[in-house]
């Protein structure tokens, strides 16, 4: 175990933010990371883990140790003519595995193309998009306890998947390292084409040739065009959440706002936060080195050498106007550190 000190996390989060580590070491096998977890068994500190850094937003030092997971391989279990069973280890990237399945000719992630981060980061918000969330193909994940050390295998009901969020951001925050994560993959799959503009692309660009790679490819033109990459321009995707709220509000809403686009979610009705965010005037806002994207107002983004403080301020007003507008909480996404 090589513990380093006082490590620039810059080049480790996709915000591109320069906060310290005070301990940092990258782990590549389980056998390490119960290293890590025995030498910190007496000092008892706090020991956060980095994959892809995708969805962080890093506001101070991190004390304690910060440990990158580097845990690699992917391993069939077992098939038939109709599925797939899939083991992938935490540290692999989500998206090199969507293309490995894709290759393979095993279908239902392919909605969830060119999702930044790695696989072990996936259930803990239970990632999604065009209309495919993990839970949909998810069957089990290894966990190590960190404290007790003891593994266990979390089933997809243990797990209690909801939009963008399970029990490792709720009842076990912090208690958990994800080791790998076991997904049951479609070799005869039902496609999803309804969602966003997958279907004009698959017209427009694959003469509605409708495939796991066609529509895999869509969706990496659609997000290639909508959305800025982390390499050139700093972010984490989605700062907030998509509000769900009541039909009461919904109605009062509607009346004022004849245009406000909603779609039915399970517990109420869910409104884009980045038309909110739009609606307030936030959208291509910029002031010194953060701002709002300017194609997508849910964005928020480090223009050069920002402060992770100074993005959660932004984050902050843009909650209070969303507020005061629409009488609507945002919550954010991102993880704040
Ligand atoms: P990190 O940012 O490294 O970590 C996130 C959290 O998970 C932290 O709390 C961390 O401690 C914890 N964690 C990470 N690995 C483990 C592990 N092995 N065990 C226990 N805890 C762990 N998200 C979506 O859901 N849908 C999208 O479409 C989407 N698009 C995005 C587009 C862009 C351009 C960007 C920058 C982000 C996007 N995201 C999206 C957010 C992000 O990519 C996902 O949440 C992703 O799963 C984060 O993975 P990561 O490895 O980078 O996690
Ligand atoms: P979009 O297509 O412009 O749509 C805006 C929002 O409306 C989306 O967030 C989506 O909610 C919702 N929506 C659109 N069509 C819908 C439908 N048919 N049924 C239900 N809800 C619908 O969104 P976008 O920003 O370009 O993103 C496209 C997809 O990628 C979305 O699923 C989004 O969640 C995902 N994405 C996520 C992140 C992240 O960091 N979390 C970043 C980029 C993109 P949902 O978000 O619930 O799908």
């Amino acid at each position: 175990m090589q513990l380093l000190h006082n490590v620039n996390l810059k080049e480790y989060n996709t915000f591109h933010i320069s906060e310290n580590a005070s301990f940092f070491t990258t782990i590549h096998s389980a056998t390490e990371l119960i290293e890590i977890l025995s030498y910190n068994e007496s000092k008892r500190s706090r020991i956060q883990f980095i994959g892809g850094g995708s969805n962080i937003l890093l506001t101070k030092t991190l004390e304690g140790i910060t440990v990158l997971n580097k845990l690699k391989g992917i391993q069939l279990l077992s098939e038939n003519e109709d599925t797939a069973i899939v083991q992938f280890m935490s540290g692999e990237s989500w998206h090199e595995c969507v293309m490995w399945c894709v290759s393979n000719g095993l279908g239902g992630v392919e909605n969830l193309s060119l999702i930044p981060g790695t696989i072990g980061a996936a259930p803990i918000q239970n990632i999604g998009a065009y209309g495919v969330e993990l839970k949909d193909v998810f069957v089990s994940c290894e966990a190590i306890h960190l404290v007790s050390q003891e593994r266990k295998t979390f089933s997809l009901e243990e797990c209690q998947f909801g939009y963008r969020e399970s029990i490792f951001k709720t009842k076990e925050k912090g208690n958990y390292f994800i080791l790998s994560v076991t997904l049951c993959l479609q070799k005869k799959p039902t496609f999803k084409i309804e969602y966003g503009d997958i279907k004009h692309i698959l017209a427009t660009k694959f003469n509605n040739h409708v495939s796991i790679e066609s529509i895999s490819k869509a969706v990496i033109e659609i997000r290639s065009s909508k959305l800025p990459d982390p390499k050139v321009i700093g972010n984490a995707g989605s700062f907030f959440k998509n509000p769900v709220i009541t039909k009461q509000l919904f109605d009062t809403l509607l009346s004022q706002y004849p245009q406000l686009p909603n779609y039915p979610a399970e517990n109420g009705i869910k409104i884009p936060a980045g038309w909110l965010i739009e609606q307030c005037g936030w959208k291509g806002y910029k002031v010194d080195k953060i701002g709002v994207h300017e194609r997508q107002a849910l964005v928020l983004v480090n223009f050069s050498d920002a402060e992770g403080s100074a993005i959660y301020q932004l984050s902050e007003q843009i909650i209070i106007s969303v507020q005061q507008r629409f009488n609507i909480t945002l919550e954010r996404e991102v993880n704040i550190w």
